[in-house]
């Protein structure tokens, strides 16, 4: 209460903590708007308990077909407000990216 500015700095647990602790996990676009709760268990048994989603991002989207966005993962750790899983410093980086567009891909 009253410190909601500071959050838990360094909270950067695993995915096996985040299902002993309930925590609820959604992937989200940066650009559609897409948002999806992730399965823990299920990833759980392709990762091992010992990955983490911290700071991490799929690109490109794979909500939405074409779409240019990324991925990230976001919690509802703090009082049930869905927010991204990463530190500040990442958040930065990624927003401050140029949308730069890959040939490889079809549309
Ligand atoms: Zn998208």
């Amino acid at each position: 209460m009253g410190n909601r500015g500071l959050r838990d700095i360094g909270w950067a647990p695993t995915i096996g903590k985040m299902l002993d602790d309930g925590v609820l996990v959604y992937a989200c676009c940066s650009r559609c708007g897409c948002q999806k709760a992730v399965n823990l268990i299920n990833l759980i048994e392709v990762k091992g308990r010992n990955y983490s989603l911290f700071n991490r991002r799929n690109k490109p989207c794979k909500m939405l077909p074409g779409c240019p966005g990324y991925n990230y993962f976001a919690t509802n750790r703090w009082g049930g407000i869905i927010t991204p899983f990463r530190d500040s410093a990442t958040g930065l980086k990624w927003q401050s990216e140029p949308h730069t567009q890959k040939s490889a891909g079809q549309a």
